[in-house]
């Protein structure tokens, strides 16, 4: 998970809490009134339902908290003595919080590109008249399901620390230039770095390195 902490998005385990507010997200900030109950009338069952999910879910996000900012940390330590407008400052973090997984989302979902025949593995491509290799990795299981994420390798790639992650526009041109002809990309990458693209075996044999790919991927793709 070396790739989130690039993104200082280190409270992935809390997912599932922030999920669990946002039914109860409005345009608005929440306010004390939100989770005070004695603002509620007892007959608006409705209104005393959303008012014990708010609470729920700052509770359970507070609880869970393992990140590292001082407002959380410090709610954590107070969570059986929370008082309203503390209960009020955690769901509006939850809340900043999950805009920016939604952003974050945004530039990592593969929704507004083509990528159907794109699969996780490694690429060479032309860009501006220069060869950049890029690690794609489709994500289809899991939390992250239905993600594509992209990276520069920098320097061979034989490691984490040599990927940097490719966002925005740039990312829309990486991807739509490899889904154009993933093919050729990748035995491009193997032809140039001697790696077999999909499964990152180096390339000994002959035959393989003017292909671009390992005998078996080649096979399994019908390459
Ligand atoms: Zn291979």
């Amino acid at each position: 998970m070396t790739s989130l902490n690039v993104y200082g998005y280190d409270k992935y385990d809390l997912t599932e809490n922030l999920e669990a507010l946002r039914p109860f997200v409005g345009a608005d900030k929440f306010v004390d009134a939100d989770i005070d109950p004695t603002a509620y009338d007892s007959n608006d069952l409705v209104g005393m339902n959303r008012w014990v999910n708010l609470f729920q879910c700052a509770h359970a996000y507070v609880t869970n908290y393992n990140g590292t900012f001082d407002y959380m940390v410090d709610m954590r330590k107070r969570d059986s003595s929370l008082t309203i407008p503390m209960l009020r400052g955690v769901l509006n973090c939850m809340r900043a919080e999950l805009s920016r997984m939604d952003k974050f989302k945004d530039t990592n979902s593969a929704d507004t590109i083509a990528t159907e025949d794109t699969i996780s593995g490694r690429y060479a491509i032309d860009l501006n008249g220069k060869l950049g290799f890029f690690k794609v990795d489709v994500v289809t299981e899991g939390k992250w399901a239905g993600w594509t994420f992209v990276k520069r390798i920098i320097g061979g790639g034989r490691g984490s620390d040599n990927l940097v992650p490719v966002k925005g526009s740039e990312r829309s041109t990486v991807l739509n230039t490899i889904g154009s002809d993933p093919q050729g990309a990748m035995l491009r990458y193997g032809q140039e770095i001697g790696i077999c693209g999909v499964c990152s075996r180096d390339l000994t044999d002959e035959s393989s390195r003017a292909k671009g790919i390992g005998p078996i991927c080649s096979e399994n793709l019908g390459w």
